[in-house]
């Protein structure tokens, strides 16, 4: 699902960092969004805009640094963090319920074009060293704890998966809602531990098909009992051209 971002004060500041979590803060007061940017600078006086995200109570999300830059938020861990902050003061409000969803939907973004497991995803007292409320008691882990795992599987050309820069393959299975035993399973894998960026890994039981002499995609998507667009999709082809020998997926 594509999340709406709006990006129109998205900042880079000149440095390329690694990050490798996910901070989520609630700002204690309720400001325009013009304001905002002054109050990082002037109430907080931080250097630069503070956090990454922004996210209002409306659901809205706002970008206002680059999520390779360094951002404000939570000292010594500002180096690999990306900063979410929500609007109100969840102390004593309780997030709205399009907050709730559009943090959980940006997590989930985020974390997934990064390989950032769920339990790098943390509130801001969570973390070891930080003495605060922030995200407030009403913003518990539990909101968005199963971000990741109510993803639907992401749908790609073949159902296979290809191992990026640090996925795990507790993400992996998470992404696509299967377990890392199915994945081991499935790949023949004796080392849960041992994938390679690059990786191709089969995603799922798949049924497949040997195309024979006579086949045509209709005749297969009558068998079978999918559509032929499916069927395309599934094995990434650009028109309608199979040869004898080539296997295809069947999708479920
Ligand atoms: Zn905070």
């Amino acid at each position: 699902m594509a999340i709406q971002i709006n990006r129109a004060h998205a900042q880079h500041h000149g440095n390329d960092n690694a990050m490798t979590q996910i901070i989520v803060h609630h700002t204690t007061s309720s400001l325009s969004l013009l304001q905002y940017r002054n109050f990082f600078r002037n109430s907080k006086r931080w250097a630069r805009d503070g956090y990454h995200y922004l996210i209002r109570k409306n659901g809205a999300i706002y970008q206002f640094t680059d999520e390779r830059s360094r951002s404000w938020g939570a000292g010594v861990e500002n180096a690999t963090a990306i900063h979410i902050a929500l609007n109100g003061n969840f102390e004593h409000q309780r997030p709205t319920a399009k907050q709730k969803k559009a943090l959980k939907a940006l997590i989930r973004d985020i974390a997934t074009r990064r390989g950032i497991p769920i339990e790098r995803v943390r509130g801001h007292g969570h973390i070891p060293g930080q003495a605060t409320a922030c995200p407030g008691r009403n913003m518990p882990r539990s909101v968005w704890a199963n971000a990741l795992a109510v993803q639907a599987p992401t749908p790609v050309a073949g159902g296979t998966h290809t191992v990026r820069a640090g996925e795990s393959l507790s993400v992996i299975a998470q992404r696509f809602g299967v377990t890392v035993a199915n994945l081991q399973a499935w790949n023949n894998i004796q080392n849960a531990n041992l994938i390679r960026v690059g990786q191709v890994l089969r995603v799922g039981n798949q049924r497949t098909h040997t195309v024979v002499s006579g086949d045509t995609l209709w005749n297969l998507s009558q068998r079978f009992g999918v559509s032929v667009n499916k069927l395309k999709a599934a094995n990434g082809l650009t028109n309608s051209n199979i040869n004898p020998g080539q296997m295809l997926v069947i999708p479920g």
